[in-house]
């Protein structure tokens, strides 16, 4: 193995390799095809919108109160909130390993001492210790603090955590009439904090395995246990005989216009318009035949956008 290693990663996608049922074989097509997946997990709009008004409602408390109402607790001392670059490009540290860690957290708040914590909003129903998810979580936060403490300088992280966000749907269905006022649906959502430590150890263990798994120039061992992997190779034969036969198509258009630059730009969003259309339409299909949705606690559900496309 190299002693340096050009290898990105968000803290996310690294906390993965701490999940129980976590497959090394799903992790190395993940960090090595630059696969854009034909098919959407969430609907992106809404869970965005939400985060915003999350980010407001916060934002409001500590303009009025300069800290946040008890429900808030164990953040509830934070005076106010600390600048640092949005954006996946700026907000990022280069380890000695070579290793660069990328992706920036939610939200950064100053304490009345100077150190800061780290937080990212989930809004979700709040699974706490029962949630298999909550080691990713874990690593993703303490990633984050991590960049923010070293790679930024932005101060001591003394406290990490998730902000819950859960919708209170079921008293909704069963007050329905209560909250549909003046032509609107008003869903209550109910915010919980979880504070996680923040120990920089626990990066080292995920951080190992995700180089050799980067350096490795051949996937893993499929393993039987994993369903994801039966799933993945699915997928990949598909796109593998759409992409064979859209190339063929391409050709053909490319060399009847002397491959000009306006045809191969015109060619180039075409198949991008047709590749998605046909991914997902096939995927209507399979979904009817079979079970084809990834494990919701598994690699392939839960990587997160970045360098390969996702943007
Ligand atoms: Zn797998």
């Amino acid at each position: 193995m190299k002693t340096t290693t050009d290898l990105r990663i968000t803290p996310k996608r690294l906390g993965l390799i701490e999940v129980e049922t976590f497959c090394e074989r799903c992790f190395w097509y993940r960090l090595h095809l630059r696969f854009r997946e034909p098919f959407s997990f969430f609907g992106g709009a809404i869970f965005k919108n939400m985060e915003q008004a999350e980010m407001a409602i916060i934002g409001a408390f500590l303009e009025k109160d300069g800290k946040l109402p008890k429900e808030f607790a164990p953040f509830c001392e934070v005076v106010g909130r600390v600048e640092y670059p949005r954006h996946w490009t700026k907000y990022k540290y280069v380890l000695d390993s070579g290793v660069e860690l990328y992706g920036e957290p939610d939200d950064i708040f100053e304490f009345a001492d100077g150190s800061i914590a780290v937080i990212d909003h989930k809004t979700a129903q709040a699974k706490g210790v029962g949630d298999p998810l909550l080691p990713c979580y874990e690593i993703q936060v303490i990633g984050y603090g991590f960049i923010a403490e070293f790679g930024l300088l932005l101060g001591e992280v003394s406290r990490g955590g998730l902000l819950y966000w859960s919708a209170n749907h079921e008293i909704v269905i069963a007050e329905p009439d209560k909250f549909y006022r003046n032509q609107k649906l008003w869903m209550p959502f109910t915010p919980k904090p979880h504070p996680i430590a923040i120990d920089y150890k626990r990066l080292e263990a995920p951080l190992k395995r995700a180089v050799e798994l980067w350096e490795a120039k051949t996937p893993p061992a499929r393993t039987e246990k994993c369903q994801d992997c039966q799933k993945f190779d699915a997928l990949l034969a598909i796109e593998a005989e759409v992409q064979k036969q859209l190339n063929l198509n391409d050709q053909i258009v490319l060399s009847g216009t002397g491959n000009n630059s306006w045809a191969l730009n015109q060619v180039t969003r075409r198949a991008y318009i047709e590749t998605s259309a046909r991914s997902s339409a096939m995927r209507d299909l399979l979904d009817e035949a079979s079970d084809l949705t990834f494990a919701s606690d598994g690699v392939m559900a839960n990587w997160e956008a970045g360098y390969d496309g996702g943007f």
